[in-house]
């Protein structure tokens, strides 16, 4: 095996670069907790509404798949 590359985004990401960043401040200031079920850390159910909207736009980089 040779040295790791360096990889940043695999093919064009389809979310905006700012959706990414956003998506990433989203996961991070809302770390799940579990309790006796998920909790989001900003005290909702996890994953609550802003993880989803992260969770969608991961998932949209990864991989890409236009909404309607
Ligand atoms: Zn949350």
């Amino acid at each position: 095996m040779g040295e790791r590359t360096d990889d940043t985004f695999p093919g064009e990401p389809f979310a905006s670069a700012q959706d990414i960043e956003d998506a990433d401040d989203i996961l991070f200031a809302h770390p799940p907790r579990r309790v006796v079920r998920w909790l989001c850390g900003c005290g909702e159910d996890y994953p609550c509404p802003e993880v989803a909207f992260a969770r969608l736009v991961k998932a949209a980089v990864i991989n890409p798949d236009e909404p309607a």
